[in-house]
């Protein structure tokens, strides 16, 4: 059974009249999955700009209407709640796979389609990573049977297919690896550290410390990240890249920016870390910089005070929600 298929049809230019966008291209039509959520709503935001239609798959799981409200009375925008594990039927021209699914990776298309393919890895394929930075051609150190490994190894197995039907089957697609990534509409409570460490300071609760603190992360802006990707999917190399910002912090140093941008009477509180934590990561991103001429532009500095007012709205509107 094939539970994902995109076709892209010899009719698909005639259809959308090849309405020329910039110079000399013609208008896309384009699926992001998962389109709803934090990283998925800010990439349709920049392929609407640029001109293109995008069409959003989401099953609202984690995303979020409210993240896509602005494009809906756009008439090259369309919504559609669907479970990426079930078939879908659409003609476009590109695939962003954001979508997650918290089960094994179930996605599969159809390989004579044409469209080009996109997945979103993750830097979590490096598991607790016994190379520093970390190179794409690292091979990781993943528990394949600890908490985490779902996730790791599902993305794993995404990549292995991937590449299989890449290899066998002539479909052509983008692996990114996305490293730690933040800004304006992250989920306010999904327990990543920026957004758990924002939330907490705005709420004047203690910013909580998971360890020692000393574990290191790079946190990459969420314009350079979309940036990154389209720059992928729009160019002529496979991947995978490594997408993230090398700037490497201890999370003891991201809860003194953090006190420094929202609060400086701001306290900490140590608690007791996950289980299989990676004790560090950083991209070693020299190959997305030679291959994709791109680069992150925004430091930590810069792009979490864009994050805090986008988090203070949405903390002072939820305070103003309960008190109804
Ligand atoms: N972390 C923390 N306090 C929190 C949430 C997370 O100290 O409130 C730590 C966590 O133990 C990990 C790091 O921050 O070492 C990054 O966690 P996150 O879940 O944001 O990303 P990931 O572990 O997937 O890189």
């Amino acid at each position: 059974r094939q539970s994902f298929q995109f076709h892209r049809t010899s009719s698909f230019g005639a259809k959308t009249g090849r309405v020329p966008v910039g110079i000399g291209r013609r208008r896309l039509r384009i699926v992001v999955t998962g389109g709803a959520g934090f990283v998925g709503s800010h990439l349709v935001d920049k392929l609407i700009d640029r001109g293109d239609e995008v069409i959003v798959i989401d099953n609202f799981f984690t995303g979020r209407k409210d993240n896509l409200v602005h494009h809906f009375r756009n008439p090259r925008f369309e919504l559609i709640r669907h479970d990426v594990v079930e078939p879908i039927l659409l003609e476009v021209d590109q695939i962003y796979h954001l979508a997650c699914p918290a089960s094994p990776v179930h996605y599969k298309y159809n390989p004579r389609v044409g469209a080009k393919f996109l997945l979103t890895s993750t830097s979590e394929v490096y598991g607790d990573p016994l190379e520093h930075p970390q190179k794409e051609t690292y091979w990781g150190n993943v528990n394949p049977i600890g908490e985490r490994s779902c996730y790791d190894e599902g993305k794993r197995t995404a990549e292995t297919l991937t590449m299989d039907y890449h290899r066998g089957a002539g479909v052509e697609v983008r692996i990114a690896r996305i490293f730690n990534t933040y800004g304006p509409r992250m989920c306010l409570d999904d327990g990543r550290v920026v957004s758990n460490f924002v939330a907490q300071a705005i709420r004047r609760q203690p910013m909580t410390v998971y360890g020692d603190g000393k574990q290191t992360r790079s946190f990459q802006y969420v314009s350079d990240l979309v940036d990154g990707l389209v720059a992928l999917m729009e160019g002529e190399h496979v991947g995978p890249f490594n997408l993230g910002n090398p700037g490497e912090f201890t999370m003891l140093e991201l809860a003194e920016i953090v006190k420094e941008t929202i609060d400086s009477s701001a306290t900490i509180e140590f608690r007791p870390n996950t289980a299989d934590d990676p004790h560090m990561r950083k991209p070693d991103i020299t190959k997305a910089k030679e291959l994709l001429n791109w680069e992150p532009k925004v430091p930590l500095r810069e792009g979490l005070p864009r994050m805090v007012s986008d988090f203070r709205n949405r903390i002072l509107n939820e305070d103003e929600g309960k008190g109804n």
